[in-house]
């Protein structure tokens, strides 16, 4: 059984580029009819806080990406890590150094001088002599002096480390006892049954020191797969200034989470020249061996153009029930379809979409001056009152058609161009000269509200 997880350190909220690698590993996890787990990497207490694991909690619910059982919070695990300490200190596979704070930066300031790469020394590794007095020892693995450690990893290939220029016997407990993040990476993935981890290659040189723990405490090694960074268009690493890296900030602009998921999954992964996919199709056709070995572009005109494409396809339920984010209740609206229809393909995201149907929904307080100027000739009034007593007259006016039926009246019986009507009306419903068919707003707002506006409007530009 395929078990994949996303591991996430609190620190903040969740972060753009940790959703994808979470999403791959979610959908290969589902493909396979595995596992997906979630662990909260919280050890570091100075870094970390209750209130960022609760946000990226609420991230992944918010975009319907479930785990598999409870979260694991490696806070919650200490004993575990020291259990394994003490284990690998009782087979002589780890040890105490008791080297202080001075002397490290003595041995560092060394080697800098003498261009040498600066490392520990290993002076701990075999000791047996009395250890000095009121120093706190850290904890050191011993990792191997030579030869190379290779990660095969399913997106890079194999990669591989000489042991004497990448490890040194790396610290996997402070002084203060805590375990680092090399040591409890290793143990609780082995723990969980992670078989295979998929992540960003900005955890690439971690690995062989991960791969030392596996070693040590005789764990399986997992696949990996490390999948290279976000770019902005200039080819360097994601910051907030491309764009936003909270997911969060993404609902605040109005994207839902099909539209960022299926802009995530392009990113760094293809299917042919595919662009839309839906959680289905993802889920069927994501492999993490068709992961791309370059960097991925961030580009959101892509995710404006994906977001567009849902917007326009959702159904205007679906819609309505985004709105309320918005404080619009459509539920009940008895034109919602012709609205949501009229509205739905002009719209990149729901933020958008909640201001044209507010923009419609509401009765305009003012006029812009240019649409005035432009649609208001010396008959426009007499239009307008003409307009307003057929609509008045009419029983039935229901459909967009039926309104377009009493302007047609209007201009063959006034004998002018549809101009005419459409220009100062458009004014008086809308406020402005863009927006969608009147005949459909009308159709909308009914026949009483209609008639409110052109008569506002005759008031107010008589
Ligand atoms: N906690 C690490 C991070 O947030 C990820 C660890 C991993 O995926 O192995 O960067």
């Amino acid at each position: 059984m395929v078990v994949t997880r996303f591991a996430p350190s609190p620190t903040g909220y969740l972060h753009i580029g940790g959703l994808r690698t979470a999403l791959f590993s979610y959908l290969w996890a589902k493909k396979n009819n595995g596992k997906f787990l979630l662990r909260i990497e919280d050890t570091d207490k100075a870094r970390n806080s209750h209130e960022a694991a609760e946000a990226i909690v609420q991230a992944f619910k918010w975009l319907g990406l479930e785990h598999e059982g409870e979260i694991l919070y490696q806070s919650d695990r200490d004993e575990i890590y020291a259990k394994y300490i003490k284990q690998l200190l009782d087979e002589g596979k780890a040890y105490k150094c008791y080297m202080s704070k001075e002397e490290l930066s003595e041995l560092r300031e060394t080697q800098m001088a003498n261009k040498e790469r600066t490392m520990y020394d290993g002076r701990y590794r075999d000791f047996d002599g009395t250890p000095p007095e009121g120093v706190e020892p850290v904890i050191r693995i011993k990792a191997p002096l030579s030869g190379e450690i290779i990660v095969r990893d399913g997106v890079k290939g194999n990669v591989s480390f000489q042991a004497k220029d990448i490890l040194d016997d790396f610290v996997i407990a402070r002084a203060d006892g805590s375990p680092t993040y090399n040591l409890v990476v290793a143990i609780d993935d082995a723990l969980m049954g992670v078989n295979e981890v998929i992540r960003g290659d900005d955890h690439l040189s971690n690995t062989p020191k991960q791969i030392v723990v596996y070693e040590a405490l005789g764990f399986e090694l997992p696949k990996f797969y490390h999948v290279p960074m976000i770019h902005n268009s200039e080819g360097k690493k994601l910051s907030k200034r491309d764009g936003a890296t909270d997911v969060m900030a993404y609902k605040e602009m109005g994207y839902t989470p099909e539209a960022l998921l299926n802009f995530l999954v392009r990113l760094g992964w293809s299917y042919g020249d595919q662009e839309i996919f839906s959680m289905e199709e993802m889920q069927e056709l994501f492999n993490p061996k068709d992961i791309n070995k370059s960097a991925s572009i961030y580009n959101t005109d892509k995710l404006d153009w994906l977001s567009a494409h849902y917007i326009k396809n959702a159904s205007n339920s679906a819609l309505a029930e985004l709105l309320t984010e918005y404080d619009l209740v459509l539920t009940s609206h008895d034109k919602k379809e012709i609205l949501l229809d009229i509205l739905k393909d002009r719209a990149k995201t729901v933020k958008e979409l909640a201001v044209l149907v507010k923009e419609i929904l509401a009765t305009p307080t003012s006029y812009d001056e240019k649409a005035v100027k432009k649609a208001f000739k010396e008959d426009s009034i007499a239009v307008l009152n003409a307009f307003s007593a057929e609509i008045s007259a009419s029983e039935e006016l229901h459909l967009p058609v039926d309104y377009h039926a009493l302007m047609e009246k209007v201009v063959h019986d006034m004998e002018i161009g549809f101009g005419k009507i459409g220009n100062p009306l458009r004014v008086a419903l809308l406020g402005k000269m863009s927006g969608p068919g009147l005949d459909s707003v009308m159709a909308i707002l009914g026949k009483k509200e209609t008639l409110l506006r052109i008569s506002n409007a005759v008031t107010a530009l008589s």
